[in-house]
């Protein structure tokens, strides 16, 4: 196994982790090397390409650290991606990113992402404890928070506006979807579901009782009061932004814009977009949490931690309301960040 720093000193910090024999190219980026520990996910997926798959990881690293510092968490955020493929060996392949994490030069917790399991995370902890609290649940949290900040969001779409009887889309309905849609048919939303995978779409949706979309339009374009994007990324782009068809978008995706000027585009519409790093910190926020503590002794502390996202995500709403500047702007100033 090889470890490369890639990165020319500028940030992310990105390290490139290769093994030929076992079809291994992931890269490991850090959004700020100054805080330690760092915490983020591995996600495996297909790439075109190794530019894309680092393009990801720098990406995700950039927002797993606007996540940690906007909820006060002073750690570093981080990000694994590893590019998947036919001839990949997955079990040699973890157990040599667990290698790689265990040898950098500072401290790396990882946890799940996209694409890895807690069967794959097992391997890792064969290798190193640099791995995310084998009693936590990331996706039953991370759900919790997006459930509560759903509910944060559509009180703000007028004086009578609740969840229930709110007609919502969700897109995705794996383990963070799945569990949201679940709440918000408790909650007495009218929900309409997407998700490519037909055959577990079908399961989900069935145990649900919801109606499953399948006539080609867009879950983006779909006119409803709330959008819920559970899947990948880069729902809202330049193209559809101005198709938009609920009146508000709160979800776990990570990255949901294709670039951070269509939150204003957004704002300027009167869609009232819940800032993903804000809204989907459930999972790092119990990681850093209950990192090398017992976790049943957190149990209270985490869900405090939860609450704390939606009341978050209402200051914001509070600050953008009838303001030039959109919830992204509040939201970024909270990270310490302001406008790029
Ligand atoms: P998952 O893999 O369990 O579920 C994703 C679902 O989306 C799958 O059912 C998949 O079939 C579906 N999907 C993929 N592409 C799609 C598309 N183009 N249209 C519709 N459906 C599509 O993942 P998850 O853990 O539920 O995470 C969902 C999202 O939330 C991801 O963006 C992830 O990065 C983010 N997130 C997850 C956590 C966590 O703790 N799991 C934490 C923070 C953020």
């Amino acid at each position: 196994m090889n470890l490369t720093r890639v990165s020319d000193g500028h940030l992310p910090d990105v390290f490139l982790v290769s093994d030929d024999g076992i079809g291994l190219h992931a890269f490991i980026a850090f959004g700020d090397r100054r805080r330690v520990p760092s915490f983020g996910g591995i996600r495996r997926r297909r790439y075109e390409s190794p530019a894309e798959a680092r393009r990801e990881a720098e990406r995700l690293a950039r927002q797993m650290q606007r996540k940690l510092c906007a909820a006060g968490v002073g750690r570093g955020g981080a990000k694994t991606v590893v590019m998947d493929h036919d001839g990949l060996d997955r079990r040699a392949a973890y157990e040599a990113l667990g290698r790689a994490i265990a040898s950098l030069d500072r401290h790396y917790v990882c946890g799940p992402d996209v694409g890895t399991t807690e069967a794959d995370l097992d391997v890792i902890r064969g290798v190193t404890a640099n791995v995310n609290h084998p009693d936590n649940d990331p996706a039953a949290t991370t759900a919790r928070g997006v459930f509560l900040s759903c509910l944060t969001t559509v009180a703000r779409l007028g004086e009578d506006a609740a969840l229930e009887g709110a007609r919502v889309v969700v897109e995705g309905l794996g383990a963070v979807g799945g569990r949201v849609a679940r709440e918000l048919v408790r909650a007495g939303a009218r929900v309409e579901a997407y998700d490519v995978d037909g055959e577990r779409t079908a399961e989900v949706a069935a145990t649900l009782k919801i109606t499953l979309i399948d006539d080609g339009v867009p879950p983006v374009e779909r006119l409803c009061d709330l959008f819920v994007p559970c899947a990948l990324g880069g729902v809202v782009t330049r193209t559809n932004v101005g198709r938009v068809g609920a009146r508000a978008i709160c979800g776990s995706a990570n990255d949901q814009l294709e670039s951070d000027d269509l939150a204003s585009v957004l704002h300027e519409c009167g869609v009232l977009w819940a800032p993903d790093f804000i809204v989907n910190a459930g999972a790092v926020v119990e990681g850093v949490i209950a990192h090398g503590r017992d976790r049943a002794d957190v149990a209270d502390e985490i869900a405090i931690a939860l609450e704390a996202i939606a009341a978050r995500l209402d200051g914001i709403f509070e600050a953008a309301d009838g303001g030039a500047c959109g919830p992204l702007f509040h939201a970024l100033e909270l990270a310490g960040e302001g406008w790029d």
